[in-house]
Order: structure tokens, then sequence, then C-alpha cells
């Protein structure tokens, strides 16, 4: 990887093979830092999380000459302050309760099973380090250029296609790159919501939870999606007391309700405090000399609203995407609904200039984004690329019991004038689950009774991130559910469940 930093980008740069570099005074004529151009890139990114590295390494691989330019750390908010380090310490998590609860029934037992947050912290940031370290390795063996600095897009040029974009290194020297392409990958941030604004310490973001040292005695998490179940499952596991406030009617309300349901009856079965159709008063957050008490009321009606009192607050309501100070209007790039708008091969309204990642709107998943990245990259390297169809993107959720799920909910089924067939198979009903001791959850299949497609795949329990493969897998191969019911699984395995599923959508599972 050739890394340039602030000050390496004054020097004309020709270590990357032949590369063109070109040093001048600073535009704005008041003899500031020398400002390098370079012009020889076929494609930057501007961001390099999972949508930008990702991106990046597969355009190398088909021969693309890459820039990347990111202010922070090569990863995102993914590797950073998301996926890898909340699975990392899940994985904690996890290993804390089965030592303690599965240990026992199995035969083993330990004694003085305590949790050591400070290792817990210290294995969390070896595995970020360890896959950050790979990520710039392979970057560096494709001669994937990063340019570290706050790039911003500086409008058409008559040198490049796609307009320059200028990079502001860390001590205030710019480079200007005029790529062939550029493409958006500058992710999102937490939401804030009025009344609950984060302080790093009692009220705080995903991206400051990660940070406590301690785990909260208790926690108010305010939103019930993917982040707030899993930070609900997590602290619960390490002793918190935990309550979460979610304004739908349902846990992870995008997701089949039948599965929100399972969820909230496992979690409550687990001792955290699920309120659903609820949400916080905006004006009844007051902070407490050891935590913060917020009011809470319901959604719909006048009922009598509620107070609670935390160590910490956790404001899980979503994520904005980053689209300031970016340029881009100037460039012509287009907003919708706060996102920016993308055409058939994710190009926006400004020529050659492309978005992938959580900046193009949901779902707002790394493994979307790193396919988009390709499909953008396909598209420029000339082997057809094109939208990707949102329903085969699978969504996970780590929390305990994991939920995972691909492909259309029941209910946006029958929105759609399907002729809907489901078929459910309790985890209860395989000796993998029996085995494992995690008999909670179900393997539900949505499928059109007359086509035979199978329209999605939703499961609750153990190992679902993983199982959830198939189904996305069925889904991408326009798979019938008799298919899926006809593909031989080992026994015992907990994937049995999915053939259990696909057999009962017309009543003939065997273990039911
Ligand atoms: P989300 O949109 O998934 O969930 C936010 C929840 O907050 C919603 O259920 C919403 O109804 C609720 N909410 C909003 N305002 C509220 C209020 N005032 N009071 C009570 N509830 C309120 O957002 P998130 O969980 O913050 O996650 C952000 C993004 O990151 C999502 O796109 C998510 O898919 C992604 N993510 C995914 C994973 C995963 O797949 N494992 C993990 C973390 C984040």
């Amino acid at each position: 990887m050739e890394e340039v930093t602030a000050t390496a980008v004054r020097q004309p740069c020709d270590d990357s093979g032949g590369t063109k570099a070109e040093t001048r005074q600073s535009s704005d004529g008041k003899g500031g830092a020398p400002v390098t151009q370079r012009e020889e890139f076929d494609v930057l990114f501007l961001g390099g999380g999972p949508a930008g590295y990702v991106g990046a390494l597969y355009a190398a691989k088909l021969g693309l000459r890459v820039a990347v330019v990111e202010r922070d750390r090569l990863g995102g908010t993914c590797l950073h302050r998301g996926c890898i380090p909340t699975k990392a310490l899940l994985q904690t998590a996890a290993l804390y309760r089965a030592i303690r609860e599965a240990g026992p029934r199995a035969g083993v037992t330990a004694d003085g099973v305590r949790f050591d947050a400070a290792a817990a912290h210290r294995a969390k940031g070896e595995a970020v380090l360890k896959l950050e370290q790979g990520i710039r390795h392979l970057f560096k063996r494709a001669r994937i250029e990063v340019f570290r600095g706050t790039g911003r897009l500086l409008g058409p040029s008559i040198f490049a296609p796609a307009g320059a974009v200028g990079v502001r290194g860390e001590g205030g020297e710019d480079v200007v790159l005029t790529p062939k392409a550029v493409v958006i990958a500058t992710g999102s941030r937490p939401k804030a919501l009025p009344g609950l604004p984060p302080d790093g310490g009692r009220i705080v973001t995903s991206d400051e939870a990660l940070t406590l040292e301690e785990v909260p005695r208790s926690a108010v998490i305010v939103g019930g999606g993917a982040i707030g179940v899993e930070w609900a499952s997590l602290w619960r596991d390490l002793g918190a007391a935990v309550t979460v406030v979610e304004a739908a009617e349902t846990l992870l309300p995008g997701e089949d309700a039948a599965i929100g349901r399972e969820l909230a009856r496992q979690f409550k079965k687990r001792g955290i405090r699920v309120l659903t159709g609820t949400t916080v008063d905006v004006d009844g957050t007051e902070p407490l000399p050891d935590g913060v008490r917020v009011r809470v009321r319901p959604v719909h009606g006048a009922g009598d609203g509620n107070v609670l009192e935390a160590d910490v607050v956790l404001v899980a309501v979503g994520r904005a995407p980053n689209v300031e100070d970016l340029g881009l209007e100037a460039a012509g790039v287009r907003l919708e609904n706060g996102f920016i708008a993308t055409g058939p091969h994710y190009e926006t309204t400004a020529p050659s200039i492309y978005a992938a990642g959580d900046v193009i709107g949901p779902p707002m998943l790394a493994h979307y984004a790193q396919a988009v990245a390709r499909r953008v990259i396909d598209h420029l390297a000339g082997r057809g690329g094109g939208r990707l169809d949102p329903r085969l993107v699978p969504r996970a959720v780590y929390s305990f019991p994991e939920v995972a799920a691909v492909g259309l909910t029941e209910a946006a089924a029958r929105a759609e004038g399907r002729d809907v067939a489901v078929g459910t198979f309790p985890f209860r009903g395989i000796g993998k689950a029996v085995i494992e001791g995690e008999v909670d959850g179900f393997v539900k299949i949505v499928a059109d009774r007359s086509t035979r497609d199978v329209l999605g795949v939703h499961i609750i329990g153990p190992r679902a991130t993983e199982l959830i493969g198939e189904g996305a897998l069925a889904l991408l191969m326009e798979a019938a559910v008799d298919e899926l019911g006809e593909a031989i699984r080992p026994h015992p395995t907990l994937s049995e469940a999915l053939l259990e599923a696909a057999l009962a959508v017309d009543g003939l599972a065997i273990h039911a």
C-alpha cells in the first residue's frame, strides 16, 4: 500500500509504477502549502470502509489503478465502531453465558467464572487490529494508494470526467486528484435524538458504548432495531438491568412480526424489560448524580408515562449518512430523502461519480455496501454490474437469540398479493439444537403456494446468522420451496430446521 501522508503528498511521487504527479502552489494565491496534482487513477474511493476498501481491492484485481481517500482508519465504522468490535464483545458475552449455563448442563463446571472487562476490550482491540493489518497488507500487495485526509469534490474540471477531488491532509497540505471515476463511500454516523444529546458517558450512541470501560449496572436503550437489541443482549449477559424502549409495536420492526414477538418473549425470559409502542419524552430527560432519568410514554393514546432511571442511556434510533462538506452540490450530486440518489449503475446525478454504502440509503449493512461497490466496479470495468435486488440481501442480528432473514416478510408478501403459504419449524424438534441446549426459536419460510417460489426465510435461534446463507442462496437461485425441502442436510445439524420448515409449507414436516 502506498500511504500518502500530508507531508508525503508534497513530493512528486513516482514509486507506484509510473505515476505522474505535479507540484504547484496552492490555488488560493496566498502562497500556502504546495498542491500536488495526481491524475493517473482510474477510480478513487472517497472513504475506506466496507464499500471503499472492498471496492478498491476488487478494482485492483481487475487491473484498475485505485486510490482511496480516508481521514481515519481503513475499515470504517464496521471494523472500528460497528460489526467487528460489537461481535467481539458479543462473543465474550456468549462464552460467559455458555460457561455458566450450558457448561454445567453438559457436565462441565468451572469455579470462579468471572467477566474481565479489560481482557474483553483487549480481545476486541486485537481482533480489530488484526483485520486492519489484513486490509493494509492486501492494499500494499494490490498497490492501492491511500491518501490520508479529508476528501472533497471540487466540481467539474477539464482534466477529468469525474472532476477533481481535493484532499486536505492533517497538516493542512493539499493534494488534488483527477481520477476517471469517483465512488463516494463516506458511510454514516449515529442519529441523535432531541432531548438526549450524547455526552460520552451517561448518554451514549453505539460509538461511545464501545468505549465504556465497565458494563453499566443499568441501561435504558432507546430503539429496538439491530443496534438496540444487540446491546441489550450484550449488556444483559454481562449482568446489567436493561430496558429497551421501541416506538414500533415489535422489536426489529423491519422484520417479520413473528420474529419480533419471539425476540421480545425470549428477551423477557432473560430479564430484559421490553417496552414496545413506547417513545421517550424529549423534555423528560434529567441528569442524576450517577446516571440519567428519562420519561417515556406510549406512542399512541394518552396512556400514562413512565419514568426510567439508569446508569447509561444508549440512543440507537438509526444512522444518518455522511453527506455534508463533500462538495456534493458544486459537483452536481443530488440527494433524495437525505441520501445520495443513484441510478441503475449506482451512478449519481454527476457524470462519472458513483456512490456505494450507507450514503445511498437502506439497507445500511456492510455486506450490502461491499456488494454494491463491486457492482460499481464491474460497471466501470465493462463487466456488467447493475443494481442489486435488495430482496436478496440477508439481514443478520447477533443478539442472543440470533435473528437473520432474507426476502419478504409474510406481511410484505401478502401486501404484494402473493398466494402466501408459510412453513414454520421450531428448533425444539431439531436434534442438534437439543444437544446444544438451545431449543428456543424457529425457522419460518414464506413461499408462494401457486408458483412454489421461496419468497422469504426468517430465522430466530441458534446460529441463525450462519444458517441464513442457505436462504440467500435459495432466493438468488430462485429455488422452489420443494427444492429447499429436498436438499439433504447432514444429521444432526441445525440446518435440518430449514428442510423441515420447507416441508412444513405443505404440512409435511417430519418432526412436528
Ligand atoms: P434501526 O433503524 O435498525 O432501528 C432503530 C429503531 O429505533 C427502530 O426500530 C425505530 O422504530 C426506533 N426508534 C426511532 N425513534 C425512536 C424513539 N424516539 N423512541 C423509541 N424508538 C425509536 O437503526 P439502528 O438499530 O440504530 O441501526 C442503524 C443501522 O445500522 C441500521 O440500518 C441497521 O440495519 C445497521 N446495523 C445492522 C446491524 C446488524 O445487521 N447486525 C447491527 C448494527 C447496525
